[in-house]
């Protein structure tokens, strides 16, 4: 990210602080500040408003100029927040094996692409592991750190299909078993928000009935299933596809399968990883176009060695591949994910900011307080250029390193 002057802080004052001054004007930045340009994002376009932030919320929409602002980012873009909803973590920091530190780290580094909200995914490893796991992701979502908040789990082990599991442990693949879900749940304190699921192997689809009467989305993925599978699958209370394209079987005129399923059944959210690799821009086009403006998610399945210097040579035209050359997560970060939607997937800029603010947040169940600049919503924003460079983040109105 730019760093930038915090001219906020010292507005009207040309003599040197006292250290006292600095302190209470930080309480005045952290719980009250106005900020304004002439492109806010506010009822899907860029107009000119100002924003009136107090308590971590967004107090109030003003038109602009109305108040004196603390800081007039003039014609920036301000956007809300970006949401990574399947990223298993960054720079030796792993949701699958977390420790409270990392995750603190992990927390800290996500407003770097813009990120003020994730959730810490897991990938199929042993039971124990999980078990393990488990317990320490939930004391770092019940202690919330600095930085972007974590709002749940996404496991995207281990209930996939062997068939399609990618980079994923082939040795702890279990069949979808809702015992061992609730199980899981339990360990999780509740904070299991979605649960990737080769729904060919859900039997009377058990898991999906179980997973949404617990209020855990069900996202088809690393799965094989025939279009009617999905179809049924939604019809028992699956919501989502986990990245769209990548570890599932193909499509075929003949057999659209779950790909067709994911572009043609309209209640489906379907995520997609915006780096260009895991699925081409054009793939990215045909999947944003038939999506739209309300079901796309930008997710960048990030590894945990993004940006880890000791794993570079896993690292091959900006993505992570085992030595057979299977992809094993994206290196991507989210801002460059919405300008790759946008410019180089040549989606809507509507659709590819939706896809990383309000559709992850309707699909969370959080758009109550999370994906959008309105009054009474948490004050996480992006200040960016029209390139979606970073010049500034706030995760719920506190300014970012
Ligand atoms: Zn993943």
């Amino acid at each position: 990210m730019k760093s930038t002057a915090q001219p906020c802080l010292f507005l009207g004052s040309v003599d040197k602080p006292e250290r006292g001054d600095i302190l209470k004007l930080k309480e005045k930045w952290r719980y009250k500040m106005i900020i304004q340009s002439t492109h806010v994002w506010i009822d899907d376009c860029l107009q000119p408003a100002q924003l009136e932030i107090a308590d971590g919320l967004i107090q109030a929409i003003l038109p602009y100029g109305e108040k004196q602002p603390d800081h007039d980012y003039q014609d920036l873009w301000i956007l809300p927040g970006f949401i990574d909803i399947h990223t298993h973590g960054w720079n030796r920091c792993e949701a699958g094996k977390p420790t409270l530190e990392a995750m603190r780290r992990w927390q800290k580094h996500m407003p770097e692409e813009g990120v003020t909200a994730f959730l810490a995914t897991t990938a199929t490893q042993s039971q124990r592991q999980n078990e393990q796991a488990l317990p320490v992701l939930r004391e770092a979502i019940e202690a919330p750190g600095e930085g972007a908040e974590i709002l749940g789990i996404n496991m995207e082990g281990n209930f996939i299909s062997h068939q399609f599991h990618g980079a994923q442990d082939l040795y702890t693949i279990v069949k979808p078993d809702p015992e061992v879900l609730l199980h899981y749940q339990d360990l999780a304190g509740g904070h299991i928000m979605t649960v990737t699921c080769a729904v060919e192997f859900d039997e009377d689809y058990a898991f999906v009935k179980t997973a949404a009467a617990h209020h855990i989305r069900v996202s088809c993925g690393h799965s094989g299933a025939s279009f009617d599978q999905v179809k049924d699958a939604v019809a028992a209370g699956a919501t989502g596809i986990t990245h769209c394209g990548n570890g599932m079987r193909p499509f075929h005129h003949r057999n659209p399968g779950i790909f067709g399923a994911a572009l043609n059944l309209d209640e489906l959210y379907a995520e997609v990883i915006g780096d260009g690799i895991h699925v081409h821009f054009e793939t990215a086009h045909l999947i944003g176009t038939m999506k739209g403006a309300d079901k796309l998610i930008l997710v960048t399945d990030s590894a945990e060695c993004k940006d880890d210097p000791a794993a570079a040579q896993y690292r091959r035209e900006g993505a992570f591949r085992l030595p057979d050359g299977t992809l094993f997560g994206s290196a991507l970060y989210v801002n460059q994910g919405v300008d790759n939607l946008h410019r180089k997937a040549r989606l809507p800029l509507v659709t590819a900011i939706h896809a990383a603010t309000i559709n992850p947040a309707r699909y969370l169940g959080v758009a109550d307080r999370k994906g959008s600049l309105e009054a009474g919503k948490d004050a996480d924003l992006v200040v960016c250029d029209e390139n979606i460079q970073l010049q500034a983040v706030f995760c719920k109105g506190v300014r970012q390193a």
